[in-house]
């Protein structure tokens, strides 16, 4: 039985669907006005590890990963670029997803952009507003937390400590510091017509109105990076409330931040690290290795020697399994068995909210087994539980001159000429086959 965190109870809890044999999921994807950065990566590869998991387990997933394609930060780039928003938007939305492909998190069922649903916004917060949950004012939009009796349930906050910890926003016609905008009034950039006023939604009621016209009701996990949690997870939850009576989303997942170990971190890639910069210089399989070795609700303090690290322990794993592929094939070994002994330990381990760290110390260990002595249900075992973690080592396909050249170079052995025995032996050593 899986059991994971739900953040929203702060307890481990077995995990139950609404609907049987069918997972609906929603993941706060980026806010499109720049590429993203390392961290940003995090939560891409480990909800796409979810995803694939609950396959496993045979559950239905249907995933969704939105797109905030209309935002201050959007503006305000646009304008200095001298191109509208839209255009950043896509030329940032295209660049997500094309990293997002090559980290191999690009595993997404809908990915729902923020300005085809502005429609469904408007019509939203106007029966908020009917509802008395909303106020009009001058600068846009309100949402009246007082309405809502256990807001801060998710980040464990209580409203009159609020009053002092939030930073006071521009707007000063708010009835109460604390509310936050579900709508505000522009004269700058981008804007859209609302009976109360021109202007843009706010981030927080874009995925509330999203998620709800994906899915149609509640959903079994909402997830996003630990920093989501407040205000932007808390006000989806409030909003749902107010219009649906219930939290959005029965478990909530928040993944851990990854941060740069120290300010003058990176030789190679400076301080400010894209993804897409990081997978040029390192291979997206030992990004993901690096993430994995890690819990998902732990931090993670990146350096050059931590990603190295992973590089190191990838490419044992992509040469291993290259040999004794290699092997298999040469020797006409053609068996499908696996090692149900490794299998159930990879399962009980997933099961425990994930425990992705304990996995890849088990392949560590087969990795070693196998090296010492070959069986194919290990090397079968290890390639099922590396494609359920969404690592994809490059096998390479044996042709017929490598087996040649294999021949060639045994028979060169056997006749003691190795300088003909090394031409024979390069091409399957740059292939990893020996
Ligand atoms: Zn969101």
């Amino acid at each position: 039985m899986l059991k994971i965190y739900n953040s929203l109870s702060n307890k481990i809890e077995e995990f139950k669907p609404i609907h049987e044999n069918k997972v609906n999921m929603y993941v706060c994807g980026p806010t499109v006005y720049d590429d993203i950065h390392i961290g940003n990566g995090r939560p891409v590869v480990f909800f796409d590890v979810v995803k694939r998991y609950l396959q496993y387990l045979d559950y239905g997933v249907k995933y969704a990963s939105n797109i905030t394609d209309v935002d201050d930060k959007i503006i305000d780039r646009a304008q200095k670029l001298h191109i509208t928003e839209k255009e950043l938007a896509t030329t940032y939305t295209n660049n997500f997803f094309e990293i997002a492909k090559k980290i191999g998190g690009y595993n997404f069922d809908v990915t729902p952009h923020a300005t085809n649903y502005i429609e469904e916004m408007i019509k939203f917060i106007g029966e908020l507003i009917a509802d008395g949950f909303a106020y009009k004012t001058q600068s846009g939009v309100y949402f009246r937390v007082d309405k809502i009796k256990d807001y801060g349930i998710l980040s464990n906050q209580q409203v009159k400590d609020l009053k002092t910890g939030v930073r006071i926003d521009l707007e000063t016609d708010k009835e109460k510091d604390y509310d936050f905008a579900l709508w505000k009034n522009t004269l700058d950039g981008i804007k859209y017509h609302a009976p109360w006023g021109d202007g843009r939604p706010g981030w927080h009621t874009e995925c509330v109105v999203m998620t709800n016209e994906i899915f149609g009701g509640k959903i079994d996990i909402h997830g996003g990076g630990f920093d989501l949690k407040f205000p932007h997870h808390e006000n989806e939850i409030a909003q749902s409330v107010a219009k649906h009576d219930h939290h959005l989303a029965k478990y909530w997942m928040h993944v851990g931040r990854l941060d740069l170990a120290n300010e003058k971190m990176s030789k190679s890639l400076g301080n400010d690290i894209k993804l897409k910069d990081l997978v040029e210089t390192y291979n997206p399989n030992a990004y993901r290795l690096m993430l994995l070795a890690h819990h998902y609700r732990a931090p993670i303090q990146f350096s050059d020697d931590l990603i190295e690290q992973y590089q190191k322990a990838y490419d044992k794993i992509s040469y291993t399994l290259n040999k004794w592929h290699f092997h298999m094939i040469l020797n006409n070994i053609d068996e499908n068995g696996l090692d149900h002994e490794s299998i159930k330990s990879f399962e009980e381990f997933m099961n425990d909210d994930f425990a992705t760290p304990r996995v890849i110390t088990l392949i560590d260990k087969l990795i070693k087994d196998l090296n010492k002595d070959f069986k194919a249900e290990n090397y079968n075992t290890i390639i099922l539980i590396l494609n359920t973690l969404g690592l994809k080592p490059k096998i390479f396909e044996v042709l017929e001159e490598d087996i040649e050249n294999y021949n060639n170079w045994q028979q060169a052995r056997l006749e003691k000429n190795y300088e003909k025995a090394d031409i024979y032996r390069k091409p399957l050593l740059d292939k990893g086959f020996i």
